[in-house]
C-alpha cells in the first residue's frame, strides 16, 4: 500500500487490459491518476466506478498520435493535480499475421504511430513536467515482439524501436533524475488477445503449455505490478531496463 503516495500518473491505453490493470493499481497504491484511451465511454464506466469508491481518478478521451491531444493531457493533470511524476505509454494497436508482404504504408504508418511516436509525443509532452518535479518515471510497454522477431513486420519494428527509444531516453534525461524503462510482456489476456486466442479453453491451455516455460497466459495485474515497481521510488537506481515478464516465452 501508498508505494505511489503524493505521485502523480498519467496512464494511456487504460479503457482496458493492461492500463486498466495499471491504473487500478496504481489508486490502489495511493497514486493520483489520469487515465487516458480514445475509447472514452468504455474508460469512463470503470473511472467512474473507481472514483465511487473513493479513488483519486480522472479520465480523458486522448488519441495518443496527436500532438495537440498531449498537450490537454498534460494540461489536464496539471489543473487537477498540480504536478506529473510518472508516465506509463500503455497504448497499443496488434493484429496477428501482419507480414511485410500484406502491410501496406497506410497501416504501416498507423501502427508506428500508435505504438511507437505516441511514446516520443509522450515523453516531450510530461518533459518539463518531470523535470520540476524532480524525480520522475517514464514506462515504456514495449512487447517480447521488440526483443525477438516473428510478430510482424511494423508492430515488431514499432515494439523494437521503443525500447530503444526508451534506452536513449533513460540516457538523455537521468541528468534530471527522470528514469526511463520498458516492459516486454509476453502473452497476457487482455482484449487485444482474448480474440485472436483460439476460444476453447483447453485448445487455449494446451497452446500456452506448448508455448511458455510457466505453462499459461498471463494476468494483467502480473504485468501493472512491474510498471508498479519501475514507477515507484523503489527503482531509484533502475533506468534503461528492459523488463521481460513473458512466462519464459523468449528464454528459449
Ligand atoms: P488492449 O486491451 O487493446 O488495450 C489497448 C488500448 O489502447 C485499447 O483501449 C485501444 O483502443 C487503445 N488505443 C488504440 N489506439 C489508440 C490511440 N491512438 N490513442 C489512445 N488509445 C488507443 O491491449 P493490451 O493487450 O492491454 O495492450 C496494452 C499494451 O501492451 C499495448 O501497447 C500492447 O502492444 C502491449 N502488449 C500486450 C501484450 C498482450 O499479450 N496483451 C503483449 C505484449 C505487449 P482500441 O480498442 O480502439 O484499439
Amino acid at each position: 500500500m501508498n508505494r505511489l503516495q503524493h505521485k502523480v500518473a498519467i496512464v494511456t491505453g487504460a479503457a482496458g487490459g493492461l492500463g486498466e490493470s495499471i491504473a487500478r493499481l496504481f489508486v490502489q497504491e495511493g497514486g493520483k491518476v489520469l487515465a487516458t484511451d480514445i475509447q472514452f465511454d468504455k474508460l469512463s464506466t470503470w473511472v467512474q466506478q473507481e472514483r465511487e469508491n473513493g479513488a483519486t481518478i480522472e479520465c480523458l478521451q486522448h488519441d495518443v498520435t496527436s500532438e495537440s491531444d498531449w498537450q490537454k493531457v498534460v494540461e489536464k493533470a496539471i489543473e487537477c493535480y498540480g504536478k506529473i511524476d510518472i508516465l506509463v505509454n500503455n497504448a497499443g494497436i496488434y493484429k496477428p499475421l501482419e507480414t511485410t508482404e500484406t502491410t501496406g504504408l497506410d497501416r504501416w504508418n498507423q501502427i508506428i504511430g500508435i505504438n511507437l511516436t505516441s511514446a516520443f509525443l509522450g515523453a516531450k509532452a510530461v518533459l518539463k513536467y518531470l523535470k520540476h518535479s524532480g524525480a520522475g518515471s517514464i514506462v515504456n510497454i514495449s512487447s517480447i515482439a521488440g526483443i525477438v522477431g516473428g510478430n510482424g513486420a511494423a508492430y515488431s519494428a514499432s515494439k523494437a524501436g521503443m525500447r530503444l527509444l526508451t534506452k536513449d531516453q533513460a540516457i538523455e534525461f537521468a541528468p534530471f533524475n527522470i528514469r526511463v524503462n520498458s516492459i516486454h510482456p509476453g502473452g497476457i489476456l487482455t482484449p487485444m488477445t482474448e480474440s485472436i486466442l483460439p476460444q476453447d479453453v483447453a485448445l487455449r491451455a494446451d497452446m500456452m503449455k506448448a508455448m511458455c516455460p510457466l505453462g499459461r497466459i498471463g494476468d494483467p495485474v502480473e504485468i501493472a505490478r512491474g510498471a508498479l515497481f519501475l514507477a515507484s521510488d523503489e527503482a531509484s537506481y533502475v533506468t534503461g531496463a528492459a523488463l521481460v515478464m513473458d512466462g519464459g516465452l523468449s528464454a528459449r
